[in-house]
C-alpha cells in the first residue's frame, strides 16, 4: 500500500486508499486499532525495531532456509543453519534496524537465546515427524462481496495440507487464547487451501518457539472451520476493506496501547 497521507484526512475527503488486496496481517491491524494501521501502513512513519520483532524475523527466516533445504533436500545440519541464523540475523539489522539494544552485550544475549531457540525446534519431535509439502506458500482467497483478493504467505503446508503458522514468544502461551488470536490469521488459510485443492486441511496449526532459559517448542492445534466461522472471517475483511477505503481510522485505545510504537502520534490525533 502506497503512502499516501501524512494524517487521517477530513471523513468526507474523497478516498485515495484503494488496496489490490488485503492479508490476514494487514485486516487484523486495522480491525485491532485502525489509526495505528493508518500511521504505520499508510502514512508508513518508520519507528526503530523492537527486539522482539528482529528476534522472531531471524527466527522466522531461519525457519525458512531449514525447511527449504528439507524440502529440496540439501544439508539441513546444526552447523548449516548456525550459519544462516547468524547471516538473516545480521542482515535484518542492516535492512530493516536499527534494533533498539542498550548495548552489544544485550545484542549478543539476544543473538544467543535465539539461537538456542531455533536449535530447540530443530531437535524437537515436530521436525523429524513432518516433511514439508511447501514452504513458503503464496497464496490468494476470493471473498464473496469483496472486490479485492485476500492474499498472504502460509509459513509451511504438510504432506496432509495442515497449515503451519511460526510465531516466537517470550513465555509459553494458552493454548485457547492462541487459537481465538490467529483465528484470522487461521481460517484464511483454510480458505486459501480449499480454493487452490479442492480439500479442507485436517487442522489448522500453530507452532510455538518460546524463548525461556530452556527454549520449549508447542505445536496448538486447531480444528478446521465450518461456514459459519468461515462467514464470520469472510465478514470482518469486509469490514477492514470497508474502513481502509473509505479512510476510517481513530483511536481504539485497548491493551494493544502499551506496546504501541505510535502513541505520541496519536495524542495528536483529532478529527478534523
Ligand atoms: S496508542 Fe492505542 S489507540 Fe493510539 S494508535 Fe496506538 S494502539 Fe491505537
Amino acid at each position: 500500500m502506497a503512502l499516501v497521507k501524512k494524517f487521517p484526512p477530513e471523513a468526507s475527503a474523497p478516498s485515495t486508499i484503494h488496496p489490490d488486496y488485503l492479508s490476514p496481517s494487514s485486516a487484523k491491524s486495522y480491525l485491532s486499532c485502525s489509526l495505528r494501521f493508518f500511521f504505520e501502513r499508510v502514512a508508513q512513519i518508520r519507528k526503530p525495531t523492537t527486539i522482539a520483532l528482529h528476534v522472531g524475523k531471524a527466527i522466522h527466516a531461519t525457519l525458512q532456509s531449514f525447511n527449504l533445504a528439507r524440502w529440496r533436500g540439501e544439508d539441513s545440519s546444526e552447523a548449516i543453519m548456525e550459519k544462516a541464523f547468524s547471516s538473516h540475523f545480521l542482515e535484518l539489522e542492516k535492512t530493516e534496524g536499527p534494533v533498539d539494544y542498550a548495548n552489544e552485550e544485550t545484542r549478543q544475549k539476544v543473538h544467543s537465546c535465539a539461537w538456542n531457540t531455533v536449535k530447540a525446534y530443530m531437535a524437537s519431535g515436530e521436525v523429524s515427524s513432518q516433511m514439508p509439502l511447501g514452504v513458503e506458500v503464496g497464496m490468494s482467497a476470493a471473498i464473496l462481496g469483496l472486490p479485492i483478493p485476500v492474499r498472504g504467505v502460509i509459513d509451511l503446508v504438510q504432506h496432509d495440507l495442515t497449515a503451519v503458522d511460526y510465531k516466537s514468544a517470550a513465555a509459553k502461551p494458552d493454548a485457547g487464547h492462541a487459537a481465538f488470536d490467529h483465528e484470522l490469521q487461521l481460517v484464511t488459510y483454510q480458505m486459501m487451501i480449499e480454493e487452490a485443492t479442492g480439500d479442507a486441511p485436517p487442522s489448522l496449526d500453530l507452532i510455538y518457539l518460546v524463548k525461556t532459559k530452556t527454549p520449549q517448542v508447542i505445536r496448538v492445534k486447531t480444528p478446521p472451520a465450518n461456514e459459519q466461522r468461515k462467514q464470520r472471517i469472510a465478514d470482518l475483511y469486509k469490514i477492514a476493506y470497508e474502513g481502509i477505503t473509505t479512510e476510517r481510522f481513530h483511536p481504539q485505545p485497548g491493551m494493544q496501547c502499551s506496546w504501541c510504537q505510535y502513541r505520541k502520534e496519536c495524542v495528536g490525533w483529532c478529527r478534523r
